[in-house]
């Protein structure tokens, strides 16, 4: 097995998805990070690299100089890909200027500040032929793709309604100073054109998506900047239509007090319904009109059994509990397992495949762009 190089681009002292990808990335040992632009600010970037053990000469003060740098190397030692954990009006220049260097990207969410620019993306995947993921890490929790799963085998029959909800709390008062994670998020110049709706509800709609199997082609939208001087949405209430007549309801908000991450979905089809939450991971509710309900139990063989893909992402035993940290780990992992497919002139397999990449990407983006008109024009159906 190829061990990948990873770059990294972000992840900063004091930041905070950035750590999470380095121990994602390093879970199964067949990804090592070697070299980072880690900060804004040069000399941050720098105590990060002695902080991570890094050889100095591969820690870089900006992305372009990491290129630049990594580039100059013989072909064996330079990274393989980069991990784009900077905000998010960032993420486009670098994932286009990495892939176009000859780096495959795994990128963080919503991929890009405005739509044009992720379709702009998309070429440029299209054109560089690069791996690219997409960090929406719920969709990789080993339940969530049993459920996908039991959606796919028609156990549930004709899906009729999904409902996905998103609360978090940690916004709810402007506070002096924002913190280092707020600051940006606030702001339109960094955030894009959606501030609760652009940082959370993308994940909702993804993984509302993920496990029906059916897109969303029309939203119906209520945004509100609740605290007095916020200049983006930091709640939303968005009706769904999707393809094949179901329907659903989305609600995300970072201004309900002492939600903490209370991502959860319930979705029902004309047999079944199955429900499960972010917070309690590694269960999944089926529900049925005519029998009692079942409660699937994460790393029991009848799981993998029914899910390959599950199966495939689960690495300890029952009761032991997984989370979003082995989430990441998951996408890592399949993002990995393509780049070496590639490199070993291979068909990556579908459980290779399955990880969010450009085509979540764009999605994410018309999404934003659908329920922000929406609402600014009055609650009006939008297509997506
Ligand atoms: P953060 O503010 O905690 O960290 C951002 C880091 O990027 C800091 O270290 C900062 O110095 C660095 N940075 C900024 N511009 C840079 C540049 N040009 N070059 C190098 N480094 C630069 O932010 P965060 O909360 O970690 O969020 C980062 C991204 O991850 C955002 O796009 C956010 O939406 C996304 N995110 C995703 C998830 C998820 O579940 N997938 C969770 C949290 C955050």
């Amino acid at each position: 097995m190829r061990i990948l190089k990873m770059g990294q681009v972000g992840g900063g002292i004091g930041a905070f998805i950035g750590e999470i990808h380095r121990k994602a990335a390093r879970m199964d040992g067949t990804i090592e990070v070697v070299a980072g632009a880690f900060d804004i600010v040069p000399a941050r970037s720098l105590e990060m690299g002695k902080i991570l053990g890094l050889n100095p000469k591969r820690v870089y003060t900006t992305y372009e100089e990491m290129i630049k740098g990594e580039l100059a190397l013989p072909k064996d030692e330079r990274i393989d890909f980069v991990s784009v954990c900077t905000p998010n009006h960032t993420h486009y220049p670098i994932a286009k200027a990495c892939m176009e260097a000859g780096f495959h990207v795994m990128c963080e969410k919503p991929m890009t500040l405005t739509l044009e620019e992720a379709i702009d993306l998309q070429q440029t995947v299209k054109k560089t032929k690069k791996v690219f993921g997409l960090m929406h890490g719920y969709t990789a929790f080993p339940m969530v793709k049993l459920a996908r799963d039991m959606v796919w085998q028609g156990d549930l029959g004709k899906i009729r309604k999904v409902v996905v909800q998103y609360p978090q709390g940690w916004l709810f008062e402007k506070t002096k100073r924002e913190n280092m994670q707020a600051s940006w998020r606030v702001d339109p110049k960094t955030s894009g054109i959606a501030g609760c709706m652009g940082d959370i509800g993308t994940h909702a709609a993804n993984i509302a998506e993920y496990v029906s199997g059916l897109k969303i082609t029309e939203v119906l939208a209520d945004l509100t900047k609740f605290v007095p001087g916020r200049l983006l949405d930091d709640d939303g209430n968005v009706l769904l239509h999707f393809e094949k007549g179901a329907k659903g309801v989305l609600h995300a908000s970072q201004i309900s007090p002492g939600e903490e991450n209370n991502i959860a979905f319930w979705i029902y089809g004309e047999k079944r319904g199955l429900e499960w939450h972010e917070e309690n991971p590694n269960y999944l509710h089926v529900y049925s009109q005519t029998a009692p309900e079942e409660v699937w139990k994460r790393g029991n063989a009848y799981v993998a059994a029914k899910s390959a893909a599950a199966g495939r992402a689960t690495r300890t035993p029952g009761g032991h509990p997984e989370a979003f940290i082995e989430a990441f780990a998951n996408n890592y992992m399949n993002f990995g397992d393509t780049i070496r497919a590639k490199l070993e002139r291979r068909k990556p397999t579908e459980l290779e495949l399955d990880f969010p990449g450009i085509e979540a990407g764009v999605r994410g983006m018309k999404f934003i762009q659908a329920v922000v008109s929406s609402s600014a024009e009055g609650n009006v159906w939008k297509k997506i």
